[in-house]
């Protein structure tokens, strides 16, 4: 079953949904986690996004040129 992405109008959260693609079809629309609104609407966040934020190539880059910097 794939999963969507959903932003909140009320809070601004954004969170998947897991649902059938006939029930997206349909234009289901859930109850936002945080804050219980239904007043969320579908957000495209792209994939590679997810992927690169969720791979930690950044993050550990970041480390290292702050652990030279106070090594010096
Ligand atoms: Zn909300």
């Amino acid at each position: 079953m794939p999963t969507y992405d959903y932003r909140c109008q009320s809070c601004s959260q954004t969170f998947e949904v897991r649902m059938s693609m006939s029930e997206y079809a349909e234009g289901k629309k859930p109850a936002c986690p945080r804050c219980g609104s239904s007043d969320v609407d579908r957000a495209f966040t792209s994939f590679g996004v997810l992927t690169a934020s969720r791979g930690g190539s950044g993050g550990s880059s970041f480390g290292r040129s702050c652990g030279h910097g106070g090594f010096t």
